[in-house]
């Protein structure tokens, strides 16, 4: 067999190569420089779908067809780059960013273990996320794609803690775990107790007050209840700004319940408790620091282009008992590119992993966390100007209080009422997306269909707040005349 001539998968035209790859940069640069132009969401067009519905190629595209093609794919993001996007809750990234996940690229590092630069900058940015958020010296961490699987990491360490480290190799068997969080909690959490073998229902979901915060009261009573049937409880999860009102519950009170009753403390903090950064907000969200294990994401209030969370361990040694196996091929070394232990490997559910700690590195070192701050404290001051003016025109009514970020009300303008009453709320919701101008989501609250702005977006500015309910009293009223 004669040797292949060509350079493997290199490029057989490094000039050539490099004359696209600059070209493709700019495309991307100028993409991420005109972030607040045009629409919000445009949906994929059918010649795109079909450019994407091919068969399994055999030959590859030559080097232009390619570029070509990812360069096609940059109008059609989901919106949240732009300043008038509010749904659910994304974060709406930095060109910066853009910096960091070249060099990744460049290092293609697989950051499961042994001993290479990607291992110390991802200790780096845990180091940073304890100090953030008050976690002892000894704490640990990984960063993990989001705060969903975040949270299966902390909730197998829960678990894992509760029950004896043994139920790793025998299986939960007779267990008959329960744990707490409110009705506002984030379905990531009864999953979470999905993938872990204690089922969903097992997830007690505890009524919140007129403030969408955990009442206390309720929990301690169920508690009570639980025990004296002969189960197992084991975690109180609280939530640091819930994805439906922005609402953070007694955190201080459910780690003194959780002392008291010797259970594990975890907080889904996905995007609120890094509004600790913000002036005269951290004694909200001082009792992160007591918790046991922290969920959080980077990628919504941090603005890290997708994806990258992180969960945090109070005790690292249990953290590393929960998921800790060194096969013979993973052993350790003094020496050599199997040192640098520990490895993430023993702390989560994945061995090979990409660098995505340079991303976030690179956010936190190039900003500083006060500039950060400052965007985080930006979109609560938005939020608050929202709540206000939407309370006080009578076209409109707000649904929750403005606890953080997040403004949920309704258009009532149109002098509609009950079901028809939701359905043009939702029908408002949708024609401001179909239509490119703003992309706000919908929840219930109370039962009833609300249009939601979620401002996790360092793009939006308060005239854009005031298009959108401009907007919407416009189209609700044109909404409302179609369907009377
Ligand atoms: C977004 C969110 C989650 C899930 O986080 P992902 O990063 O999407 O996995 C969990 N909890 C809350 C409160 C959230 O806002």
């Amino acid at each position: 067999m004669t040797d292949d001539p060509r350079n493997g998968l290199d490029p057989e035209d490094w000039s050539a190569f490099r004359e696209t790859a600059h070209a493709l940069l700019d495309a991307a640069l100028d993409k991420m420089q005109r972030a607040r132009e045009g629409r919000v969401w445009t949906p994929f067009p059918a010649e795109m779908k079909a450019a994407f519905d091919q068969p399994l190629p055999e030959a590859g595209l030559s080097g232009a067809d390619l570029s070509a093609q990812l360069e096609a794919l940059l109008p059609y993001g989901a919106g949240n780059t732009h300043p008038r996007f509010f749904g659910w809750v994304h974060g709406s990234g930095t060109p910066q960013n853009l910096l960091a996940e070249i060099i990744a690229s460049a290092m293609n590092a697989n950051a499961g273990g042994r001993d290479h630069g990607a291992i110390y900058v991802e200790r780096q940015v845990i180091r940073w996320c304890r100090e953030l958020f008050g976690f002892p010296e000894g704490a640990s961490g990984l960063i993990v794609s989001g705060t969903s699987l975040a949270t299966v990491v902390a909730l197998k360490v829960a678990r894992d803690a509760r029950l004896g480290f043994s139920i790793r190799t025998a299986g939960l068997s007779a267990a008959r775990l329960v744990g707490y969080a409110s009705a506002e909690a984030h379905a990531c959490n009864a999953r979470a107790f999905d993938i872990l073998g204690i089922g969903a229902g097992a997830l007690r979901r505890i009524p919140v007050n007129a403030r969408f915060e955990m009442d206390t009261d309720a929990l301690r009573g169920a508690i009570r209840a639980d025990l004296a049937e002969g189960l197992q409880p084991f975690v109180i999860i609280g939530t640091a700004g819930t994805v439906n009102t922005g609402a953070t519950d007694p955190l201080t009170e459910l780690a003194d319940i959780a002392a008291q009753s010797g259970l594990w403390f975890h907080v889904d903090g996905a995007f609120g408790a890094l509004a600790r950064l913000v002036p005269g907000l951290e004694a909200r969200f001082e009792a992160v620091s007591r918790a046991d294990s922290l969920a959080f994401d980077f990628h919504k209030w941090l603005h890290v282009n997708y994806d990258a969370g992180c969960v945090l361990l109070r005790d690292e040694a249990l953290h590393r008992r929960a998921f800790s196996d060194r096969p013979d091929y993973l052993k350790a070394a003094e020496r050599g590119l199997a040192a640098g232990n520990p490895w993430p490997v023993e702390y989560g559910p994945e061995l090979s992993r990409g660098f995505r700690a340079l991303k976030v590195w690179s956010q936190i070192a190039g900003f500083g966390t006060k500039r950060l701050g400052e965007e985080i404290e930006k979109n609560c001051v938005q939020a608050a100007f929202l709540g206000a003016k939407v309370s006080a025109d009578a076209r409109f009514e707000l649904s929750a209080p403005v606890a953080l970020n997040i403004c949920c009300f309704r258009y009532v303008g149109a002098g509609l009422e009950g079901a028809a009453l939701d359905a043009l709320n939702e029908e408002i919701v949708v024609r401001l997306q179909e239509l490119g101008i703003a992309a706000p989501s919908t929840t219930r609250i109370g039962g009833r269909a609300v249009i939601r702005v979620n401002l996790t977006n360092h793009r939006t500015q308060l005239p854009d707040l005031e298009l959108l309910l401009a907007e919407i009293a416009s189209l609700g009223d044109a909404a409302a005349g179609e369907t009377a």
